[in-house]
């Protein structure tokens, strides 16, 4: 299988989206226009950031000192469920857009389930469709949407999501939620593509950290590669989006750099075989009502 560092995907609409992006959750907002900038330095052309994040503003800052074209980068952001509800929700892209300083974005996406109160959460995606519909946004989708979620908001939706983000690496690879995804023609994206929720402190996880996991330490020693190239290869190889998260340069190289080798069959199963169905993040069936008093700040 030849892939190369530009090609895409194709979302359930058309629009083509990069193969791998830059994620910026908690990289603190001095640090985010120069990873931006590094990141397109390399050869991404996909940044994932979110209101919550609340580096939007420095998100735009990067891509401007890039000197590319915007056409050229994949702008995606996220809706905080705070700011659920039609209204609320085309106020929140107009605060998106105008701190990332761009007309127009390449997908808008809810970045949870507002479990409890689920009539929000169908009014947000509402709202996605008119600005899709009045060519504000290119594509929109949702994250952290189980299966169950996912019938529940296709039933009210006119536009099935294009892009559903979730919690996946090799501890934690959501098989029932990808099938789901594909049934419905839509864009698993990975969160936590080379399981930095397993590492990273403060959260929950298997315990154990997946750059240390003996099988993909001897997959990338074959390879002549490291742990974290040999997951994201394994997304690109099965046909995943991942946006791995980094504010140093040579890990934002590094992650790039995976167009050079391949994966047998054997070494994905032997990934995928790493699954513990444990999950590092929140469980998105359950309600959180702190989400709701976290607010988003005007432009
Ligand atoms: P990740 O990308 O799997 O891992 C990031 C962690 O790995 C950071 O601590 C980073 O530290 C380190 N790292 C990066 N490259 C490395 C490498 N080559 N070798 C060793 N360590 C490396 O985890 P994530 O940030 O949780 O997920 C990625 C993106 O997904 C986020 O940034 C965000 O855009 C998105 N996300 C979305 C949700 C959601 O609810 N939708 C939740 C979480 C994340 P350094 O920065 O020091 O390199």
């Amino acid at each position: 299988m030849s892939i190369s560092v530009t090609d895409t995907f194709e979302l359930n609409n058309g629009v083509r989206i990069p193969l791998i992006g830059l994620g910026v959750f908690q990289t603190p907002p001095a640090e985010t226009t120069r990873a931006v900038q590094t990141a397109l330095e390399n050869g991404y052309r996909h940044i994932d950031t979110a209101a919550g994040y609340l580096n939007e503003h420095e998100v735009g800052e990067g891509i401007r000192r890039s000197g590319l074209p915007r056409e050229d980068i994949f702008v995606e952001t996220k809706i905080w469920v705070s700011d659920y509800g039609c209204d609320a929700t085309l106020h929140a892209f107009e605060k998106a857009t105008r701190k990332i300083g761009v007309e127009q974005l390449d997908l808008l996406i809810l970045h949870q389930p507002a479990v409890g109160a689920f009539d929000r959460t169908i009014a947000a995606y509402q709202a996605l469709e008119k600005l899709l519909a009045a060519g504000r946004v290119r594509a929109i989708g949702v994250s952290n949407f189980t299966p169950t979620l996912l019938t529940r908001l296709l039933t009210a939706a006119e536009v099935v999501p294009a892009v559903n983000q979730i919690e996946l690496h090799p501890y934690f690879t959501q098989v029932p939620s990808q099938q789901a995804d594909a049934a419905h023609g839509i864009l698993t994206q990975a969160w936590s593509p080379i399981g930095g929720i397993t590492f990273y402190p403060g959260f929950g996880g298997s315990g154990r950290s997946t750059l240390t996991d003996p099988t993909l330490r001897q997959i990338a020693h074959d390879h002549d590669k490291t742990p974290a190239q040999v997951m994201l290869r394994w997304h690109l190889q099965q046909g995943r989006s991942s946006i791995p998260k980094s504010t140093n340069p040579k890990r934002i190289a590094e992650n790039i750099d995976i167009f050079d080798f391949e994966l047998t069959p054997d070494q994905l199963a032997r990934i995928d075989a790493l699954d513990t169905g444990v999950r590092g993040g929140p469980n998105p069936d359950q309600p959180q009502s702190r989400y709701f008093t976290f607010h988003i700040p005007e432009a």
